[in-house]
């Protein structure tokens, strides 16, 4: 199924599923126990939210080749991550603020995993049954403030630095190499595929499940491919996931 979260006028629930006539809104949450109510609502009478709150989100660097090669730099042995706050999190058509302090801020199209359940140790052919699904992401950032700080918060940490959306989806299977692009006021800048993932999504879970236990709801960003690039304010960045649907998010100004 595609899950969403809505700010709807008919009810304060926030949870929905996507069905042909529009979006059915759910009791409870699809992380502990939820059910269906009868009300289903119209697409115009919904606006859409980001797809999950997340405890944290969890990045993943140069995980895709030709991105490590277009940086100048190795592809990692073992995986690199870093954090996002969670107050990066911002949903489809909302603003990504451009930043004061940078000159220089990039979309980078990834695939997002959405954790299911409380996660620790865990082996990477059990990783499934802790997943909850996947939805599309946009891992803003300022490259020049990540050349200059020589470490990652700042350039990727900016407040709505970390859209996510539109829907989470339960059914995807990116190990069949789903195309991943970007697109910036139409133009394509990036197009790849998940099957070039340097590192799977069963080794990242895994790895990063040996760091820090991931719970339900937490997101891990796994990487872009080549083409990342500038945008401005008043550019529209968009992130397409086959089977995943388009991201679409407004840069505004400082
Ligand atoms: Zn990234």
């Amino acid at each position: 199924m595609k899950i969403v979260r809505v700010d709807t006028e008919v009810d304060d629930i926030t949870y929905g599923g996507v069905e042909p006539e529009g979006i059915r809104l759910y009791r409870g949450s699809p992380f502990v126990a939820w059910e269906p109510t009868e009300t289903v609502v119209a697409w115009e009478q919904a606006r859409l939210l980001s797809p999950v709150i997340p405890t944290k989100v969890v990045g993943v660097g140069k995980n895709y080749a030709d991105h490590a090669a277009e940086l100048v730099s190795e592809v990692p042995t073992t995986p690199i991550i870093f954090l996002k706050p969670p107050t990066t999190v911002v949903g489809p058509l909302q603003p990504v603020r451009y930043p004061e302090d940078s000159n220089e801020v990039h979309h980078e199209a990834e695939l997002a995993v959405v954790i299911g359940k409380v996660t620790k140790d865990i082996a990477p052919d059990a990783v499934d049954g802790h997943i909850l699904g996947y939805t599309a992401a946009n891992d803003v950032t300022a490259r020049d403030l990540q050349r200059a700080d020589g470490q990652w918060t700042r350039a990727k940490g900016f407040d709505t630095f970390c859209p996510l959306g539109p829907a989470i989806d339960t059914e995807v299977d990116p190990g069949e190499g789903l195309s991943i692009v970007a697109r910036v006021n139409g133009e394509v800048r990036q197009s790849g595929s998940t099957g070039d993932m340097v590192f799977g999504v069963g080794e990242l879970v895994s790895f990063i499940s040996r760091v820090m236990t991931l719970l339900p709801g937490d997101v891990i960003l796994t990487g872009t491919p080549a083409g990342v690039g500038p945008v401005r304010p008043g550019d529209r960045m968009e992130v397409e996931i086959e089977g995943l649907g388009v991201l679409v998010n407004p840069v505004v100004g400082r």
